[in-house]
């Protein structure tokens, strides 16, 4: 197949099959035929040149039968019945088909239902087999024609490069896919079958290192390899390390102390013992109640503090369990008070989002902020300051503006966060994936918008090819 040969083709004509000029068919007719519509038809004979020495013909050679899978009908299959005629040429005697408006040689499905399927594709909820399933097509089919029709090629590098991984795709090394994303344009640049270093080393040094020399920052969430990988192979980018990352890193540390706290309060019967004194059966009761708020509203201390229903004077509500009006604000206090060590965790909360709130904070207000973990009686506190003290330099590097769209921005990784949720709905929908190709092109074929099959299939051997 050549380009010519696709341009020969009309597009418009292909897709509106039933609306063929008559004036290009010698004969037509429908019928019903095992629970589909089967639609027979011939062509008029046109002179056709012929494919060797050019010489123009019409001279017959005969025909061959060809059902085509045309599937316009949603509600029920439809078949091509096409008589295709060959021509041979009375010069060379070389025969060769005539040309169809409906598919290509050798195929036993129309372009236009190739198409719909490729268009249905595009779409994150859509499944191989739901689209299959549409089309009158098998599942084989369909994936077939994805993998003939869509290979989509690296994006170009950007100068604002951000890297992260999503659990989606588990192949024999790893468990995780890489994503390179243009914090520019949006655009998904590639997907990796894989974070690890050797990996990612194979794939970046075939890289032109000329293009390699123009990234200027490198967004990661904090895996070393990524740091290590961004100093050799981006040694012009500075390295900056994703806010969410570090805050969703605390949130751990923070968690393990309000599951202690949550424990401390948890009473061991669930009634009071009968014989035990008055203090004691007021404490279990403080304790339920304590125990209540942290099991239905422990959610309330991850919150970032302009959390704006967290105010102190939102209008409280009545709680039968405490038997009083409160509201949220009210409810963080039960918590707080309850245990000395989450209090101090929620300091350092308040700490770090402050932090996080400044303009641009100097090297001596994170080092500051390190020594107050690194003072806290709290252990996974003390390990938090460890992460900050190895993270320094590109947490500073995460408060540097870039200008996109005429705003000066800071970095980050959430736009790359968004596009994870796609790709883990495409692997929740694909009943597991076990292609990388198909799944790399998948992906980026729904996540970036301008992504396109191309108008004829290529062969397996023409895709193999990864980033030049
Ligand atoms: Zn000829």
């Amino acid at each position: 197949m050549n380009d010519l040969s696709v341009a020969s083709f009309n597009h418009d004509f292909i897709l509106k099959l039933f609306n063929l000029n008559s004036h290009d068919i010698e004969s037509f007719h429908i019928r019903h035929q095992d629970n589909r519509v089967v639609v027979a038809l011939k062509l008029v004979v046109k002179t056709h040149p012929c494919p060797v020495c050019l010489y123009e013909t019409t001279k017959i050679k005969g025909y061959t039968l060809k059902r085509i899978n045309h599937s316009i009908l949603h509600t029920m299959a439809c078949q091509i019945e096409y008589r295709a005629r060959r021509y041979q040429c009375p010069l060379c005697q070389k025969t060769f088909y005539e040309h169809n408006p409906f598919t290509l040689e050798g195929m036993r499905t129309s372009l236009a239902t190739v198409f719909n399927v490729l268009k249905d594709l595009k779409s994150e909820t859509e499944t191989f087999s739901s689209v299959a399933k549409r089309h009158h097509l098998s599942v084989t089919t369909v994936s077939n024609y994805f993998d003939q029709y869509v290979h989509i090629e690296p994006g170009p590098l950007s100068s604002i490069l951000c890297i992260d991984e999503v659990y989606a795709f588990k192949s024999k090394n790893s468990q995780y896919v890489c994503v390179l994303l243009d914090y520019i344009s949006h655009r998904v640049i590639d997907l990796l079958p894989s974070r690890r270093k050797e990996d990612l080393i194979r794939y970046l040094s075939q890289i032109d290192r000329n293009k390699r020399l123009e990234v200027k920052i490198v967004s990661i969430d904090m895996w070393e390899t990524y740091r290590q990988i961004t100093k050799s192979y981006f040694p012009k980018a500075l390295c900056a390390v994703d806010k969410f990352h570090v805050l969703q890193e605390f949130s751990r540390a923070m968690n393990r102390v309000r599951v202690d706290a949550m424990n401390q309060v948890k009473n061991q019967k669930d009634k009071p013992d009968p014989n035990a004194s008055p203090a004691e059966k007021e404490q279990w009761y403080l304790n339920d109640q304590q125990y209540y708020v942290f099991k239905k509203f422990n959610w309330l201390l991850f919150k970032t503090p302009d959390y704006e229903n967290l105010d102190i004077n939102v209008p409280k509500k009545f709680n039968r369990k405490l038997n009083r009006y409160m509201n949220f604000y009210d409810l963080l206090q039960v918590m707080l008070k309850a245990s000395k060590p989450l209090r101090e965790a929620y300091q350092l909360k308040q700490a770090l989002y402050q932090f996080y709130q400044s303009e641009q904070p100097t090297k001596d207000q994170l080092t500051q902020l390190i020594q107050l973990f690194k003072n806290s009686n709290l252990k996974v506190m003390n390990k938090f300051s460890d992460t900050l003290a190895n993270w320094k330099k590109e947490i500073l590097h995460s408060f540097i503006q870039v200008p996109i769209d005429g705003r000066m921005v800071r970095v980050n990784n959430a736009l790359i966060e968004n596009r994870n949720k796609t790709i883990k709905t495409i692997k929740r929908n694909s009943n597991g994936f076990t292609h990388w190709n198909r799944f790399r092109n998948r992906c980026l074929y729904v996540l970036n918008d301008d992504a396109t099959f191309s108008l004829y299939p290529k062969k397996k051997k023409d895709h193999s090819s990864q980033n030049k």
